[in-house]
């Protein structure tokens, strides 16, 4: 056969996800942690490792580790359910509660893996857009759920790449008004300090998911969890693959979990950093930045995408969005080190001021 039939009709239009990521001297497009998990924790993940069977399958179910994230959670085994990463998990949601003839509501602008999965599964999507400074319509998300029709929703919060946190009481009234699936994304919570798990025994339509990307330092090894309750937990459990989650990275994992108390001081180092970061920004004129309870930044500018380039150029890389649907003229910052923030900073207040070389792609 010289030739071959077309793929999946979902597929036609769909772009591959590209998280553009170029060298560069200050990475900051991907929210990771900046530093690297410390060379003490590293140590006892390299003796773990000398002990970790190669020629064997891991635990499918990862069950030390899900002990261990169940107890710190205060809940049970059967409530946590560990993912190869955050997106796993996600797409997991889509293949258990979409589905042809099935419905997700999703609140634009936010994380595009979310529309992505439930196009690829033959999920209807509807739209409820926030609203111009990037909150939660409430009660346009209240009424379209009190419609009916609603399989399954995504609260992200705080919002990626936006920043802001959900109302804790939106979110309780959203999980009374209907009992479609309520996936609470807190892919930021260490950063945000703010959870819905208090209000997981009440709401069995409630599943909060979670990521060792960001706060631990681990985006590199792709492991993610959510906290539900043991009937939704079992309905994913059902359709992942089973032996997604291997066992280096589950040895990696219960070593970084087990020390999660001594990431708290560089936790804490972002977010006052994220503070100092929203300062210099209202420093610069012509850039308006949004509140933010994570470790990114959202800031409007004209000309984003030429603004981009020119900070490129001066070998900081952050995210662009400035053609993505609803953020027009917006780009996206992590919080890197204080060096890397300072950089920024000055490469922007720059660029924005003229003094920045134009970029040879337009010249
Ligand atoms: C980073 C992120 C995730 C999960 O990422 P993984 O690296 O796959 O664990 C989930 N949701 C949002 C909003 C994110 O930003």
């Amino acid at each position: 056969m010289r030739s071959v039939c077309e793929a999946a009709p979902q597929l036609a239009g769909m772009q591959p996800y590209d998280p553009k990521y170029l060298p560069a001297e200050a990475f900051l497009s991907a929210n990771e942690n900046p530093h690297d998990v410390e060379t003490e924790i590293r140590r006892e993940i390299m003796n773990t490792m000398r002990r970790v069977p190669l020629n064997r399958y891991p635990d499918p179910l990862a069950n030390d580790l899900r002990d261990m994230i169940a107890e710190a959670n205060g809940l049970d085994r059967d409530q946590v359910l560990v993912g190869n990463g955050g997106d796993e998990l996600l797409f997991d949601l889509a293949l258990a509660w979409g589905g042809p003839g099935r419905t997700f509501l999703n609140l634009p602008p936010t994380f595009s893996v979310y529309e992505s999965n439930a196009r690829l599964t033959n999920t209807a999507v509807v739209d409820v857009p926030r609203t111009s400074d990037y909150r939660i319509d409430e009660e346009a998300v209240l009424e379209r759920v009190g419609q009916g029709g609603i399989d399954y929703l995504i609260v992200t919060s705080p919002n990626n790449p936006t920043g802001e946190l959900a109302d804790e009481l939106f979110v309780v009234n959203l999980l009374e008004a209907t009992d479609a699936l309520v996936m609470v994304d807190e892919a930021y919570f260490e950063f945000s300090r703010s959870t819905m798990r208090p209000y997981l025994q009440q709401h069995k339509n409630l599943v909060i998911l979670r990521t060792f990307s960001k706060a631990f330092s681990l985006a590199g090894v792709r492991m993610g969890y959510i906290l539900g309750d043991a009937e939704v937990i079992r309905e994913f459990v059902k359709v992942r693959q089973p032996y997604s989650v291997d066992a280096i990275s589950q040895a990696v994992a219960q070593v970084v979990y087990s020390h999660r108390a001594s990431f708290e001081p560089g936790i804490r180092a972002i977010i006052e950093e994220r503070a100092r970061v929203v300062d210099g920004l209202k420093r610069i004129p012509g850039v308006r930045s949004y509140p933010s309870d994570a470790n990114y930044v959202l800031l409007h500018v004209e000309n984003a995408a030429i603004i981009w380039e020119m900070l490129y150029g001066r070998g900081i890389l952050v995210r662009d969005f400035s053609r993505a649907p609803y953020l027009d003229n917006c780009l996206r910052v992590s919080i890197g080190t204080p060096e890397e923030n300072d950089a920024f900073l000055r490469a922007l207040r720059d660029a924005v001021m003229g003094k920045c070389d134009l970029p040879s792609s337009l010249t």
